[in-house]
Formats: C-alpha cells, sequence, structure tokens
C-alpha cells in the first residue's frame, strides 16, 4: 500500500531523514519507535505530503506521490492522520467535527455524513457524546474523536504521531484500545509510538529509527527479544 524508497530530507544543515526505506502491506500495522528527534514525525509527514521529500520516492496505492499530474488531494484523502495534540476544531460539536471533512471534500449529503459519523462515534465509544461541545471533553475522549473524524472519510491508511503522548496515563488505554480493535479489523496502520506494550502486541513490523535511518526492523518477537544491533539495544534498555 506504501512504498518508501530513498526518502531524504533536510531542514537547512540537518539532515533529518537519510535515505529511508520501507514498505506498509495492506492490513499491516507498522509502529515506529526511536529517541526523540529521530525523524519519526517527518517520515510521517512525508507520507501524506505534510512534508516534501528532498529525494526519494512515497508510492501510495502504486501512486508516486511527487508525481505532477498525481492528484494529491486525492490520495490523501484516502490517509487518516490522528496527531499528538487532538487538532479538533474547537468552536464545532462532535458530530460536526466528524461530517466537516466527507460534506466539503467528498461532497457527502450532511444526512449521510451524520449516519457514517454515528457508527464510527459508536465504534470509539462515544455515540451518547456527538453533540457535545469537544471542549468539554477529556483527551482520552477528544483523541477518540479524533479517530472517529478520520475514520469517517473512509481511508485506507491510517497514521498515527503519539497519539497518547499528551494524555494522563490512566487514560491511554482507552485510545490504545481503540487503536488496538481498529488493527485487528484489518486497518493499515502506521504509529509512531512509545508505548512499547503496543508496539509489541499489535504491531506486524517494528522499526527503529535512530538519527534519521532505520537502524532495525523487524517483527516485534525479533526486535523485542532479540534486537541485532547495539543502538536497539540501547533504547529498548530504557524501558525496561
Ligand atoms: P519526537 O519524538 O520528539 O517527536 P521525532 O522523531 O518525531 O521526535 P522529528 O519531529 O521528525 O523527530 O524531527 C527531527 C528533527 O528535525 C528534529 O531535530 C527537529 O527539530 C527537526 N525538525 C522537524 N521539523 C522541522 C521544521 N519544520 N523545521 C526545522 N527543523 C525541523
Ligand atoms: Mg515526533
Amino acid at each position: 500500500m506504501v512504498r518508501i524508497e530513498g526518502l531524504r530530507k533536510s531542514f537547512g544543515d540537518l539532515e533529518v531523514l537519510r535515505d529511508i526505506n520501507l514498505d506498509v502491506m495492506p492490513g499491516q500495522v507498522v509502529t515506529i519507535i526511536g529517541a526523540s528527534g529521530s525523524g519519526k514525525s517527518t517520515l510521517l509527514r512525508c507520507i501524506n505530503l505534510l512534508e516534501t521529500p528532498d529525494a526519494g520516492h512515497v508510492w501510495f496505492h502504486g501512486s508516486d506521490l511527487a508525481a505532477e499530474h498525481v492528484d494529491v488531494n486525492r490520495l490523501r484523502e484516502k490517509i487518516g492522520m490522528v496527531f499528538q495534540g487532538f487538532n479538533l476544531f474547537n468552536n464545532m460539536n462532535v458530530l460536526d467535527n466528524c461530517t466537516l471533512a466527507p460534506v466539503t471534500l467528498k461532497k457527502m449529503s450532511k444526512a449521510e455524513a451524520e449516519e457514517v459519523a454515528l457508527g464510527h462515534l459508536e465504534s470509539v465509544g462515544l455515540a451518547d457524546f456527538a453533540h457535545a461541545d469537544v471542549n468539554n471533553l477529556s483527551g482520552g475522549q477528544k483523541q477518540r474523536v479524533a479517530i472517529a473524524r478520520a475514520l469517517c472519510m473512509q481511508p485506507d491508511l491510517m497514521l498515527f504521531d503519539e497519539p497518547t503522548s499528551a494524555l494522563d496515563p490512566e487514560i491511554v488505554g482507552e485510545v490504545l484500545e481503540v487503536m488496538r480493535r481498529l488493527a485487528s479489523d484489518g486497518m493499515t496502520m502506521v504509529v509512531v509510538t512509545h508505548e512499547m506494550a503496543f508496539a509489541r502486541n499489535v504491531s506486524d513490523e517494528v522499526v527503529f529509527m535512530d538519527k534519521g535511518v532505520i537502524a532495525e526492523k523487524g517483527s516485534p518477537e525479533k526486535l523485542f527479544t532479540a534486537p541485532e544491533q547495539p543502538r536497539t539495544r540501547e533504547f529498548l534498555s530504557r524501558y525496561l
């Protein structure tokens, strides 16, 4: 579904991504772990072209996102993104947050968009909050709204950038549970996280980034129990 080849990105003199190669197959959950500043967010942002790569290719459904004739907005509609900071529209209620993009970008009727949205709100356990003011929600509820909102666009791929890092420890679980269910329903997901239990239990592949390169990748089994690289071992030892 996604193929990344030779991806490079610098900000000024700082080389943030150096020759990244990665494939994500349909239905796979790939988690990206690594220290702060290793380039994890930049990599995610290159997948949906929030950042423009300096070199290399990102293919999505066989289309090179950098090719001139490609309708990037069309493709991007198929990629949902959930951020650490929720990024909800605070001047709208929960339901309107969920229906805005389907109505404006997909030209869905308001009634249909609401029906779809209510289904996704139900699946994240927030059916009773459809008409709530988002400002009155807890962080965990906000993040579940953000996930439901992304799902309303019927994405083929979901990108998560540290979705639980801004949450109090006691509500991290409710968001991870929603993500776990999404994964088991077959959603293709790329997840940047510091939740090692999630990475270990839910992902098909774990990618360890270090200073702009993929230092090691493999099955969770292998990466967590028998990492080959000393720097992977060193990083993981901080979580024991
Ligand atoms: P964290 O775990 O802290 O979120 P990260 O692995 O997601 O880190 P990135 O956000 O990808 O790291 O950043 C990698 C490096 O690129 C950092 O040194 C960061 O300061 C720098 N950087 C990221 N975005 C920009 C930007 N728009 N302009 C300049 N520098 C940037
Ligand atoms: Mg980041």
